[in-house]
């Protein structure tokens, strides 16, 4: 859009000619040197034009050209909406350093590392936790390259591979008790952010509550074992008065007991190393089991099918396999009613192998599926109870499942059943073994 000054600037300037020609004819006319009073009249207007062009030129070359840079109104006009562009580009310039230095000033106080690499992946520019924590020194090290600069393989590893994976866990190079999580972070032109979180406060805090945790249970175990045996040796009978109060006693401590032993599994779950010692898990023996504890606990009161549609094995932890297994049985014997129908199944697809326990009970509302492997998360909290629930089941799955490399799928779809699905990496799949070895 043109400015109204220079559009007006420019109209003055084109009158000036006019009249000046106009005149310039009268007065030739009448004197009969109306050639050389056009030609003086051009002239001149060439000779001022020509001037308020230096003029303007040496404006605009000078470094703080201020004040007017021509008398004549169109290059006026010219250099009066340059000048503005000038200082509204300086403005904005102003306030871009302004942001940038804010920028600057809160990346630079930031408790997290941050490292600013090139396309060529040449440092940049860091900031002072870098320098703490990553050993960075500013003098020496912007313009080489990260990988040159730190020792450890993991991270050297992480450093060349373009994957959007953070890393995590791994030892700070100012001190091996610090341990870090690491992310990358990528744009268009190739540069990237490496930003390093010091995580160590973080997983002391969890040791803690794991040892807690842990302690707790363990503590709790002999007391309670004791309180149970005795009230087993109290029989009923003896106290007629008392039976139903014993019962309740008994039947509480058996779930607090039973809490105690789910929480020590997943203390025990935690702190084991995922692939130690993997073994053959024969399917056939699984199965078998299973199928002999989902009848134990149905008590005839649902149809059981069990169906192997593969003959590969899995690699892992017999123990925990089959506690995780168990788990999602026991939880479908218990969540169908009577006369329901519950099917274990083994199969292997293009995902890997998968071990489904599908029943037809209520089902789950949509919203509770992404929390039911939260610790005591209850859909029903009466109906857990009742059942002789610990609320622990399906978040020992999880880990059990997290150690084998393996995830838990649920779909369920209310007034028809649940399927609880444990799916694991292909990796995983062992060909049977060729005498039958049972687990
Ligand atoms: P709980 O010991 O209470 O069964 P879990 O961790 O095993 O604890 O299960 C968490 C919750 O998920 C249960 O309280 C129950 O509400 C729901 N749930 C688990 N399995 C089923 C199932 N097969 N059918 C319906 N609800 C289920």
């Amino acid at each position: 859009m043109r400015s109204e000054r220079f559009i007006r600037g420019f109209r003055r300037s084109l009158i000036g000619i006019a009249i000046a020609l106009l005149l310039a004819s009268l007065v030739g006319f009448f004197s009969g040197w109306l050639t050389e009073a056009l030609l003086l009249v051009v002239s001149t207007f060439l000779a001022l034009h020509l001037f308020a062009l230096w003029q303007f030129g040496d404006h605009l070359s000078a470094t703080a050209g201020s004040g007017r840079h021509s008398h004549l109104a169109a290059w006026r006009a010219i250099g009066d909406s340059i000048q503005r562009r000038q200082s509204r580009a300086r403005r904005q310039r102003r306030r871009l350093l302004t942001t940038l230095q804010a920028y600057r000033n809160a990346a630079t106080a930031l408790p997290d590392a941050v490292v600013a690499l090139d396309g060529d992946r040449r440092i940049t520019w860091f900031n002072a936790a870098a320098q703490a924590l990553l050993q960075l020194d500013r003098r020496r090290d912007i313009g080489s390259r990260l990988t040159d600069l730190l020792r450890s393989p993991r991270m050297l590893e992480w450093l060349a591979s373009d994957t959007g994976e953070p890393l995590n866990d791994v030892a700070a190079p100012c001190d091996d008790e610090v341990r870090l999580s690491m992310r990358q972070i990528h744009d268009q032109r190739g540069q990237r952010l490496v930003v390093a979180r010091d995580i160590s406060q973080l997983q002391r805090l969890e040791q803690v509550r794991r040892d807690f945790v842990a302690n707790v249970s363990h503590e709790l175990r002999t007391p309670l074992t004791v309180v149970h045996g005795y009230l087993d040796m109290i029989d009923p009978e003896d106290v007629p008065d008392y039976a139903p109060i014993l019962r309740e006693l008994r039947s509480q401590s058996r779930r607090m007991t039973e809490i105690v032993e789910d929480l020590l599994t997943l203390s025990r779950l935690d702190a084991s190393d995922a692939a130690s010692n993997p073994e053959r898990v024969a399917l056939v023996p699984m199965l078998e089991t299973l199928r002999r504890e989902a009848e134990a606990l149905s008590q005839g009161r649902h149809r059981i099918k069990v169906r192997r549609d593969s003959e590969l094995d899995l690699s892992g932890s017999v123990k925990d396999l089959h506690s995780a297994f168990s788990n999602l049985v026991s939880n479908a014997v218990r969540y169908t009613p009577d006369g329901g129908e519950i099917v274990i199944r083994w199969s292997v697809d293009s995902d890997g192998g998968r071990l489904e326990v599908i029943d037809s009970g209520p089902g789950i509302p949509a919203h509770h599926l992404p929390r039911l492997t939260e610790r005591f998360y209850r859909v029903s909290t009466s109906r857990s109870r009742e059942t002789g629930g610990t609320g622990l089941g399906l978040s020992i799955v999880k880990h059990v499942l997290q150690l084998h490399d393996a995830n838990l799928q649920i779909v369920s779809e209310m007034g028809t059943g649940s399927r609880f699905a444990c799916v694991f990496d292909p990796a995983r799949l062992l060909l049977p073994s060729v005498g039958g070895e049972d687990a």
